[in-house]
């Protein structure tokens, strides 16, 4: 039994059901899980750890949903910076064939560093190619060695270019395959209930790189364990075009008739969709991870967040691949959402109504997605916010700095509104993984150095 102790935060933002700022407020702790929380003065005064947070902000941990850990290794690549989804990745297929399991293990660490710096503790990544032996292990291992908690999706692609796919031949697996090796890893990995450090996901990369059959068999696959469902829909146009020419359906539709609806899906972006499209990811439970930073990066387009929220559909962020992005920054995420939420009402769509009538999105709007949506998203009931009985998952910032100053009118509003710093504490389960700005569990800048190798090396050769 160990207990940890924090007090005396300037706020501790709870974001539970009534969203309680508690001035003065803290935590106590118990074997990873909150027991307490209120203002200090009403918590235990020892514990076998006690930190003072005096002058911090304190937030639940951020929750990541949509990721690609081993995109760290190709960020802003020349060849690939001014072109659209499919340039982007017909240019980078052929680099990330040339990993390796060590290349996959050192970008895991890579993105769960800035990650953690950035303020989140749950990370969701999606890697669908595995090339010269590299496994979804290579991943999940050096997720256990960081200490961040995991929802590991065992991504896939069977349609290559000789079937109409995107993909070049070289880097898709059969699909007897994928479900195999699915299997083995959720066998191998998986956690369920409060406090799982390690989830698995399955995981189709997107439907112009598998086959509906293999959508379809996943489907089965994840409902007989019951575990989660994610993909890559309704990201741009072309995708679209793509859907409506192979399969005669827009990209939802698709899903639908591949079972791919239900409160155990999420999809990434979903920048195209129409308002019944949007009712039906309301009626059925569908998550969205919404990824502005890369939607504009790539010139998808703007996702109807504001919709998305009014018709009460599970929204979470993503900071999606690091080679679309360019970074892994989650508070940096969270603020770009609040803008481009902001700057699409001022933009009129083609397929939506227009909102200019409508409320801007706050600063705490955007950190709740960050929060609780992503905890709704995954499927994680005791992530999310901080309440007596959920993970002891939390994040710190000390407002003293340069940054903030002049903005500690509003130091919750401030973390969002003013540029996105690092955390100066970051929690996971009742362990530091960060502690007054420096990882716990990671050697920086040896590991820079020898991920900078391997990203040169996949270039060069
Ligand atoms: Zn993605």
């Amino acid at each position: 039994m160990t207990t940890l102790l924090i007090k005396n935060a300037q706020i501790l933002v709870t974001m539970d059901d009534h969203r309680r700022e508690i001035p003065g407020g803290g935590l106590f702790i118990r074997n990873g899980f909150i027991e307490q929380v209120g203002i200090t003065s009403e918590l235990p005064a020892v514990a076998d750890e006690v930190v003072d947070l005096t002058g911090h902000v304190i937030l639940p941990g951020m929750i990541n949903t949509h990721h690609h850990f081993y995109q760290t290794l190709t960020r802003a690549v020349p060849a690939a910076q001014d072109a659209n989804l499919f340039n982007w990745l017909k240019t980078l297929y052929p680099i990330w064939a040339k990993m390796t399991p060590d290349d996959i293990y050192i970008s895991t660490k890579t993105a769960l560093a800035e990650l953690a710096l950035s303020g989140c503790t749950t990370a969701s990544d999606h890697l669908y190619l595995f090339p010269n032996g590299s496994k979804l292990d290579d991943e999940i291992i050096a997720a256990q060695e960081f200490g961040m908690r995991l929802h590991a999706s065992r991504g896939s692609m069977s349609l290559g270019t000789s079937k109409g796919g995107l993909p070049p031949d070289s880097v898709v697996e059969s699909e007897e395959e994928i479900l195999k090796d699915s299997e083995r890893l959720i066998h191998k990995y998986h956690q369920s209930g409060p406090g799982a450090m390690t989830s698995i996901v399955l995981a189709p990369c997107s439907p112009f790189s598998v086959t509906g059959e293999l959508m379809r068999e996943s489907a089965h696959l994840a409902r007989k364990y019951g575990i989660h469902l994610h993909t890559h829909i309704a990201e741009t146009q072309d995708e679209q075009d793509f859907c409506l020419k192979m399969f005669g359906h827009r990209p939802v539709a698709y899903m639908e008739s591949l079972e791919w609806v239900g409160e155990d899906v999420w999809f990434a972006h979903s920048v195209h969709v129409n308002p019944d499209e949007i009712k039906v990811y309301a009626k059925t439970g569908c998550g969205v991870a919404h990824c502005p930073s890369s939607n504009m990066r790539l010139a998808s387009g703007i996702a109807p967040l504001w919709e998305y929220m009014q018709a009460g559909v599970k929204v979470g962020l993503g900071v999606d691949g690091s080679a679309s992005n360019d970074s892994s920054h989650m508070l940096a995420e969270t603020r770009q959402a609040m803008f481009l939420a902001r700057l699409r009402i001022g933009v009129p769509s083609s397929s939506l109504p227009p909102i200019s009538d409508k409320p801007l999105i706050t600063a705490r709007d955007v950190l709740e997605l960050a929060t609780r949506g992503g905890a709704s998203v995954l499927g994680r009931p005791d992530l999310g916010s901080l309440e007596a009985g959920k993970c002891a998952d939390f994040i710190s910032f000390n407002m003293d700095r340069l940054d903030f100053a002049g903005a500690l009118h509003d130091p919750v509003a401030a973390l969002v509104f003013c540029a996105p710093q690092k955390v100066d504490n970051n929690v996971v389960a009742g362990k530091f993984i960060v502690q007054d700005g420096q990882l716990t569990t990671l050697d920086l800048p040896s590991h820079i150095t020898m991920h900078n190798q391997a990203a040169s090396r996949l270039l060069r050769d």
